[in-house]
């Protein structure tokens, strides 16, 4: 990753943090966005504490100006990590229309305008990649996911297309779909969380987030140069249906 700037977006929790970190790790200049500062600049810190390079952006990527502010300040970039993303498990019924907005701006049209807005400068410099965040309840029926579940499984589809679409044209596009993985934004419902992981993961477990930035940095790397369009589960496997196998 040397020689290379990556920006992660939702930098400054979770998920988003350990893959700034691991990217840091291996050379990248690092991109750590997000909303709140004081988290930012802690991401820096220990980034810069451990020898990397960092800086920190701050946009909110519900609004379609501050999206397009964020191309524009981050200048050249090699590596497209779209992390950022809002998750709210409800009904049907209890979903707003204002909240479906929310899903659909920040989990599928802020990582479209990045794409759309970055890309064209990977492909004039020789190349880059981009690595979206989906998750595996865009293709397994999860309670109260709906919504949630759509605005991913529409940058699964996205990532299918732009795959093919920038393929002969030296940019890679694929997704990491996790399973239920511990973070600061499950943190506050580890019940569910862990309900869900005996249901829907093989392992019977949650994931760290140091666990999905190892798959995030190999779709990244030179690596996956073989790979596009692709969407790789990190899940701790899917439970076989049916009587067990023992
Ligand atoms: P998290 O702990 O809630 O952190 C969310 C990150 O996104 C924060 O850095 C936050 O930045 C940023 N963010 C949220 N709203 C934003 C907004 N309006 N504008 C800009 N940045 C915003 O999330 P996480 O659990 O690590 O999840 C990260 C990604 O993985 C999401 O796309 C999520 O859907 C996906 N995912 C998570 C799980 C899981 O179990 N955790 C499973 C599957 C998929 P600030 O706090 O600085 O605003």
């Amino acid at each position: 990753m040397s020689g290379r700037t990556a920006l992660v977006t939702g930098a400054t929790a979770g998920i988003g943090r350990a893959v700034a970190v691991r990217l840091a790790q291996e050379g990248a200049d690092v991109i750590v966005h997000g909303r709140d500062a004081e988290r930012g600049a802690e991401v820096v810190a220990e980034i810069e504490a451990a020898g990397g390079t960092a800086r920190f952006l701050q946009a909110d990527l519900g609004s379609t100006e501050d999206v397009l502010r964020l191309a524009e300040a981050a200048g050249e970039v090699d590596v497209l990590v779209n992390n950022a993303g809002i998750y709210k498990f409800q009904s049907t019924a209890e979903m707003t229309p204002e909240l479906f907005d929310l899903h659909m701006n920040l989990n599928a049209k802020a990582p479209y305008l990045l794409v759309r807005n970055l890309v064209p400068g990977m492909i004039g410099r020789g190349g880059g990649a981009v690595v979206n965040i989906g998750t595996v309840a865009a293709s397994v029926a999860t309670s109260y996911t709906g919504i949630y579940a759509a605005s991913k499984a529409a940058i699964e589809q996205l990532t299918r297309v732009w795959g093919a679409e920038y393929a002969t044209q030296g940019v890679r596009i694929n997704t990491v779909s996790p399973g239920p993985v511990r973070t600061p934004g499950t943190a506050a419902d580890t019940a569910t969380l862990n309900a869900i992981a005996a249901g829907m993961s093989a392992m019977g477990r949650v994931g760290e987030p140091e666990e999905i930035a190892e798959a995030v940095l190999f779709l990244a790397s030179d690596r996956a140069s073989y790979i596009t369009g692709a969407t790789l589960e990190v899940t701790g496997g899917r439970p076989a249906i049916g009587p067990k196998a023992d």
